[in-house]
């Protein structure tokens, strides 16, 4: 891996950056890429951000987030680039199509929190330790100069942390977690503002789904799993768009003596997207990682084509083995 002092020498030493994240941008994704920006800008730097797809209109709060560029046949000039950055991306699959830009960068720097990460980077900089790529983000800040924190970024940041720990909820909060939450807050920054602009925005069509989804619920093992399905007739029907779907398979993981909640949901371009969420110690990202898909131990998830009802009836029957098996084995 490499240090904060050889990334911020690239840094320092170029001037034009383009950031970008993962498709299906969540709060980390989109917290780290504006921190990251407005310590570019302060340190008079010349940063691009690039997504593909819209960002979830929870996020629209977030200081800074009318700099964000969305990858709709917009012309990029990246031989005007100098270093390409990947935030919260474990592999470059995970770019989606900013990809086919990213690529032709000279210089890339991967930052990321994910086990499963592949080292894409001419720079690598992967803690797992950590509960989000805004950990990093904040601690590279702090590396390069304290003062450059302001309260924007602390927002944003803080927004990186409270979603990619389920609100510290998740096993990835540690005692630094709350120490650097805690720092953030000193800059004058409103958790419970931010809290409130992410979770309290429900749409009518939203909850709606919610109710939908949730009446799919099937368990397995005396709840051990648990899973909910989505399909585009449940989306039409209540009139939910896609970025509605986030948040609904935490629901499932709070049913009692669950260890394991799947969502299934068919996508606009009629593939199945499966999400895990685990409770203790199965590790989805390495379950996720049999269907090309990857993740966290505690959250992963994986695409795939095919039958919903075959795609379900595969993933159950092999999952239910596993945890069957580690169960005898314990
Ligand atoms: P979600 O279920 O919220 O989409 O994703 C949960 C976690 O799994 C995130 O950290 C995300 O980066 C990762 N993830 C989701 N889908 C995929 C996938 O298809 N491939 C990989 N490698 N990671 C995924
Ligand atoms: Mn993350």
């Amino acid at each position: 891996m490499n240090s904060f002092d050889e990334i911020s020498k690239i840094l320092q030493k170029n001037n034009n950056f383009l950031i970008t994240s993962h498709i299906n941008l969540d709060g980390d994704g989109i917290g780290s890429e504006l921190a990251l920006y407005s310590i570019l800008k302060k340190l008079k730097k010349k940063p691009i951000i690039l997504n593909q797809g819209k960002l979830p209109k929870v996020y629209d709060f977030l200081p800074g987030v009318n700099k964000v560029q969305y990858l709709e046949g917009d012309y990029i000039d990246t031989k005007s680039i100098d270093v390409g950055i990947a935030l919260d991306c474990s592999n470059v699959k995970r770019m989606g199509k900013t990809y086919e830009i990213f690529k032709n960068i000279k210089t890339i720097i991967n930052i990321d929190h994910h086990t499963s990460n592949e080292n894409f980077g001419d720079l690598n900089y992967v803690d797992s330790s950590v509960s989000s790529v805004g950990e990093i983000i904040y601690k590279l800040i702090k590396f390069i100069n304290i003062d450059l924190l302001d309260e924007d970024i602390s927002t944003c940041l803080f927004t990186s942390i409270l979603t990619d720990t389920g609100s510290f909820r998740y096993s990835n909060v540690s005692s630094k977690t709350f120490k650097i939450a805690s720092d953030l807050t000193s800059f004058g920054i409103k958790p419970h503002l931010i809290a409130a602009n992410i979770y309290n925005r429900n749409t009518y069509p939203g909850l709606k789904l919610l109710g939908e989804a949730l009446s799919t619920l099937e368990v397995a093992d005396s709840n051990y799993v648990s899973w909910l399905t989505i399909t585009r007739k449940m989306l039409n029907n209540t009139k939910a768009n896609d970025e509605e779907i986030e948040g609904i398979i935490d629901v499932a993981t709070t049913l009692d003596n669950t260890e394991v909640s799947i969502l299934f949901r068919e996508t606009k371009d009629n593939k199945i997207k499966i999400s895990f969420r685990s409770k203790g110690n199965f590790d989805v990202n390495k379950f996720a990682g049999k269907f090309n898909g990857g993740g966290h131990p505690n959250a992963a998830g994986c695409l795939c084509s095919g039958k919903m009802y075959k795609i379900k009836e595969k993933i159950l029957s092999e999952l239910i083995n596993d945890i069957r098996y580690l169960k005898r084995k314990s």
